[in-house]
C-alpha cells in the first residue's frame, strides 16, 4: 500500500519523482493519515508535480484529500522566472476561505448561561444559508470599492475598528485586485451577499479554551485557560465560485495556447507572466478581498449581539488567516530569496517568527494558524515555525479534513439526532439547512487530534491551545 512512498521520517513522506514529474511530492502525515487518505491524494500531488516551474516540492498537508485538480491540503509554490504558473484549482473555488478568531474577554461560567440566547442571536443576525442575502444591499460600483478594499473598505464604512486590520493577514487588503477582471455576473450575485456566512462546511461557533500547550504564544496571542473564543469560518460567496467558474474557462484555453499538458481538467493554469495569468491573479486578488469584507462584517454583527446579551465582553481579533489563497512570498530557493507564486489550498499560511508582515504583538512567536476540527470536536490555534517555512513555504493544516463524502454522510445520518447528541454534551447548534448539518456531521470527518498531531510533529506549526465547542452556528 506505501511502496510508491519513501519515508523520510515518522511525519514525512516523499513520492519519488519519475516521468514527466519537475519535483518530488511531499506528504506530511502519520503512517496512519497515510493509511487512510484516499488514493486520489497522492495522485494529485504527482499531477502538481508535473506542473512548470513548480519549486522544491507538490506539498501535501496531514488533512489532505482528494479536490478538483489540486487535492485539498495542497501546497504548491511556482517561480515567475522560470515558466512559472498560477492556476484555479490550486486555490479553490472558495476564494479566500478562512478562519478568524476572536477573543470575547469573557470566560466560560460567564457566557454558559446564556449561551442558548446568545446561540440565537447570532443566528438571527448573521445571514446564513446558500444564497442568504444581508442587510448590506451594493451597486456594483459600490462592490468594486469592497472588492478593492477588503476588510479596510468595511472598517472605513464602520464596521469595526481600524485596530483590528493589524490582525488580518495583509492587514485585511491583498494588493493587486483589479475589478475590471471580474465578471459582472459575479459581481451581481455578490451584490447582497457581502456579510453573508453562506453554508454547509461554513460556521460561526462560540468554543473556550480547554487546554494550553505553549504558554509564551498563548499570552502573545491573549488567551488564557476558559476563555471564551468565537470563530468565523466562510470565504467569498457566489463572487469567489463565479471568478473560479469564470477562470477556468479562461485558463483552459491559455494551457492549449502555451502548450501545458495537462492532466486533470482541473488543473488547468496558465504562465504567471501571461495576460491570462495576470488577469487570474487580479480576480483572484479581488475574490481575497470579498472573502475579508465578509469576516469583518460578520464580526461587526458579532459585536452587535454580544452588546445585547453580555455587554460586559470585550470582541478583540486573535487573527485572521485564509486557507484557500495565491499569494507572493519571498522564499529561499538554493540560498538565495526568492518571490514565488505560493498555492495553498484548504492549506493555512503558518509563518514562524520574525516576519515583518506579523502583528508587532506576535512577531516573537509566531503567526497564529487557526485549525476547525468539527462541531463536535475540539479545534486548535497553533503557531507558525521557521521549520515549517523551509519545509512547506510556511503552511500547516487547515481543518480535520473530510474522511467521507457528504453523499455518504447523508446516508449515514440524521439532523435531529445529530442535534440531540450535541445538546446532550452541553453543545449547542443552529443550522440553517438539515441536510448541510448532516453532511458536516463530527464523524464525516478525520480525527483532527492525529492530524493535528502531525502538523506539529512535522514541524509544520506548533500548538498552542485547544479550543472545545460550546454552541454552533451552521449555514
Ligand atoms: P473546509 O474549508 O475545507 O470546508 O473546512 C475546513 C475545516 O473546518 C474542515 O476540515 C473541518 O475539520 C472543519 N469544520 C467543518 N465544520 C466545522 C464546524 O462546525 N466547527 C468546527 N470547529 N470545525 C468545522
Ligand atoms: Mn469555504
Ligand atoms: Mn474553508
Amino acid at each position: 500500500e506505501l511502496k510508491s512512498l519513501v519515508k523520510i521520517s515518522e511525519y514525512e513522506w516523499e513520492i519519488p519523482q519519475k516521468g514527466s514529474m519537475r519535483v518530488p511530492g511531499r506528504i506530511f502525515a502519520s503512517k496512519k493519515l497515510i493509511e487512510e487518505m484516499d488514493e486520489k491524494v497522492r495522485e494529485q500531488v504527482t499531477n502538481v508535480a508535473c506542473l512548470p516551474g513548480i519549486v522544491r516540492a507538490s506539498i501535501a498537508m496531514p488533512d489532505a484529500h482528494w479536490g478538483y485538480g489540486f487535492p485539498i491540503g495542497g501546497v504548491a509554490a511556482f517561480d515567475p522566472d522560470d515558466e512559472g504558473i498560477i492556476s484555479v484549482g490550486g486555490v479553490g473555488y472558495d476564494i479566500s476561505c478562512g478562519v478568524r478568531s476572536l477573543r470575547t474577554g469573557l470566560k466560560r461560567e460567564e457566557v454558559e448561561p446564556v449561551l442558548e440566547e446568545l446561540i440565537d442571536e447570532l443566528f438571527h443576525t448573521i445571514p446564513a444559508g446558500v444564497g442568504s442575502e444581508g442587510k448590506i444591499k451594493l451597486s456594483v460600483s459600490q462592490l468594486d470599492e469592497v472588492l478593492v478594499g477588503g476588510a479596510r473598505w468595511a472598517v472605513a464604512k464602520g464596521y469595526g475598528f481600524p485596530e483590528d486590520l493589524e490582525y488580518i493577514e495583509e492587514k485585511g487588503c491583498l494588493p493587486g485586485a483589479d475589478p475590471k477582471c471580474v465578471s459582472i455576473e459575479a459581481k451581481k450575485r455578490q451584490h447582497r451577499q457581502v456579510g453573508t456566512l453562506g453554508s454547509g462546511n461554513h460556521y460561526l461557533e462560540i468554543q473556550y479554551v480547554a487546554e494550553i500547550y505553549h504558554p509564551e504564544a498563548a499570552e502573545a496571542f491573549g488567551l488564557e485557560l476558559g476563555d471564551v473564543v468565537v470563530s468565523i469560518h466562510c470565504g467569498s460567496r457566489a463572487l469567489g465560485h463565479q471568478i473560479a467558474t469564470d477562470y477556468l474557462k479562461v485558463l483552459a484555453k491559455a494551457s492549449k495556447k502555451y502548450g501545458i499538458p495537462i492532466k486533470e481538467r482541473e488543473l488547468v493554469c496558465a504562465p504567471i507572466r501571461s495576460p491570462e495569468g495576470e488577469q487570474y491573479y487580479r480576480a483572484m486578488a479581488c475574490g481575497v478581498n470579498c472573502a475579508l469584507a465578509n469576516r469583518q462584517v460578520i464580526t461587526h454583527l458579532v459585536r452587535e449581539v454580544f452588546a445585547e446579551v453580555l455587554p460586559q465582553a470585550r470582541i478583540s481579533l486573535i487573527y485572521d488567516v485564509s486557507h484557500n489563497t495565491c499569494k507572493i512570498e519571498e522564499h529561499e530557493v538554493n540560498g538565495k530569496m526568492k518571490k514565488l507564486y505560493v498555492h495553498r489550498k484548504g492549506a493555512t499560511r503558518a509563518w514562524g517568527p520574525g516576519r515583518r508582515e506579523l502583528p508587532e504583538r506576535y512577531r516573537h512567536v509566531g503567526q497564529p494558524v487557526i485549525i476547525g476540527g468539527s462541531m463536535g470536536t475540539a479545534s486548535y490555534i497553533l503557531v507558525g515555525t521557521k521549520e515549517g517555512e523551509e519545509k512547506a513555504f510556511g503552511s500547516a493544516c487547515h481543518g480535520a479534513g473530510r474522511t467521507m463524502s457528504r453523499h455518504q454522510a447523508l446516508k449515514r445520518w440524521r439532523a435531529d439526532k445529530i442535534i440531540a447528541e450535541l445538546r446532550k454534551r452541553g453543545i449547542i447548534v443552529r443550522a440553517k439547512s438539515k441536510r448541510g448539518l448532516v453532511e458536516e456531521a463530527p464523524e464525516a470527518y478525520k480525527d483532527v487530534i492525529e492530524v493535528v498531531e502531525a502538523a506539529h510533529r512535522a514541524g509544520l506549526a506548533r500548538k498552542v491551545v485547544k479550543l472545545l465547542p460550546m454552541g454552533c452556528i451552521k449555514g
